[in-house]
């Protein structure tokens, strides 16, 4: 009795291990929808642990020996797809054939062939966390092990004593396997979430400044590393207190959303959209020569002045906004000076009239401080 506790729980102990650390063989969940040279990997893995299980045998009478070599097959029905699920299932088949070739290995095989995909369609349609499913894919598979051995062993007239040791040890391999990579899929769902979270604007939905400040940090080092042209447009609504003081904080709130979609529709992917504070945004773009980069703000102010916002109270407000450029290296030669160099032009826009776009130029830099002296 004492050795098959053992076996059981050394069974148990490789199970787990083996599936902490699959858990961390990738950033992300691996599901149905990864790269397919993960699911490869998450399959052949499966493979390997699935071999192990079958030399880790459990003994629960005297010349009969079981494994749990299904317990990854059921992983990989329930959590990754077909592809990976394949690849076990047709590992384990072959190397059963190739042990011998009788009647148990058929049975051996078929219930593998029942598990992987019975399993399958059972998460397909039931969700996939819920404890029910769980419950479901164990007692099934729990039931046709116990349904196969009883075929292939059922003359030993010892059923009822190998029946008592691995039905419970079955059970209880399958649900615990189940509930930690539950849990450590939804713990790095949770991290994912939150680190997103962190990084986005909570009114706009917009990159937040934390993120602009990571993003610029990565075009410095990029730009030392490959020489290569950073743009920093500089956007702040004009009179937008007047918004506030009009018509209530919760109107200036609905036209900041607006105004960051607009943003952020003009941009698309040409650019990193960020919301720096306030009424003041900010646009990161790579790879575009100053000409480009001009256009691209003259076209955002047009599209802003053109048309106004309507509120959900039916209410049409026109705005528009000021607009500084800084490109490196075009006018900026130390990329460690583009914010401020870009703040420097929005502030001309403001001084200027505002509703208009102002490139950066060092002329006018030094013509101002002289001007404040
Ligand atoms: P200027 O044309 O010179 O930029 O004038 P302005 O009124 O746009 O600029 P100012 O800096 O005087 O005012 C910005 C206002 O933005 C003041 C502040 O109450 C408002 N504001 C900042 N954050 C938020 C926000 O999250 N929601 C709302 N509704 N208002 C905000
Ligand atoms: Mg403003
Ligand atoms: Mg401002």
């Amino acid at each position: 009795m004492k050795s098959i506790l053992y076996d059981v729980l050394n069974n148990l102990t490789l199970l787990m291990s083996g599936f902490y650390l699959l858990g961390k063989l990738s950033p992300h969940p691996i599901t149905v929808d990864s790269k397919r040279s993960v699911r490869i990997l998450y399959g052949l893995s499966l493979s390997i642990l699935s071999l192990l299980l079958m030399q880790l045998t459990i003994e629960p009478v005297s010349g009969v020996l079981v494994d749990l070599r299904h317990i990854p097959v059921i992983v990989a029905a329930y959590f990754a797809g077909p592809l990976p699920t394949c690849i076990v299932t047709a590992v384990i088949i072959v190397y059963r054939f190739s042990v011998n070739t009788n009647a148990a290995a058929f049975a051996a095989c078929l219930f593998i062939l029942l598990v992987a995909s019975g399993t399958s369609l059972i998460v397909r349609w039931l969700p996939l966390y819920s404890r029910k499913t769980f419950t479901v894919v164990t007692v099934y598979a729990t039931v046709l092990h116990g349904l196969v051995l009883t075929f292939v062993l059922f003359d030993t007239g010892l059923i009822l004593d190998i029946l008592s040791v691995v039905l419970p040890a079955s059970f209880a391999s399958s649900w615990l396997a189940l509930v930690i990579i539950r849990d450590i899929r939804l713990t790095k769902h949770a991290m994912q979430t939150l680190q997103q979270t962190a990084r986005r604007d909570f009114l706009t939905g917009l990159h937040n400044f934390r993120a602009f400040t990571d993003h610029l940090e990565d075009l410095k080092q990029q730009t030392i590393l490959h020489s290569r042209e950073v743009a920093l447009i500089t956007v702040d609504i004009d009179h937008f207190k007047q918004i506030n003081d009009t018509y209530g904080h919760e109107a200036g709130d609905e036209v900041l959303r607006q105004f960051a979609k607009r943003l952020q529709d003009g941009v698309t992917d040409s650019g990193y959209v960020s919301r720096n504070g306030g009424e003041e945004f900010s646009i990161l773009v790579e790879r575009l020569t100053v000409v480009k980069v001009l256009a691209l703000a003259e076209q955002l102010r047009e599209q802003i002045a053109a048309a106004p916002f309507v509120l959900s109270s039916g209410m049409l407000l026109h705005l528009t906004a000021s607009f500084g450029v800084a490109s490196f290296p075009e006018t900026t030669g130390q990329i460690q000076h583009i914010v401020t160099d870009a703040d420097a032009a929005l502030y001309q826009s403001k001084q200027n009239g505002r509703n208009r776009v102002t490139l950066f130029s060092l002329q006018e830099e030094v013509a101002s401080a002289r001007h404040s002296d």
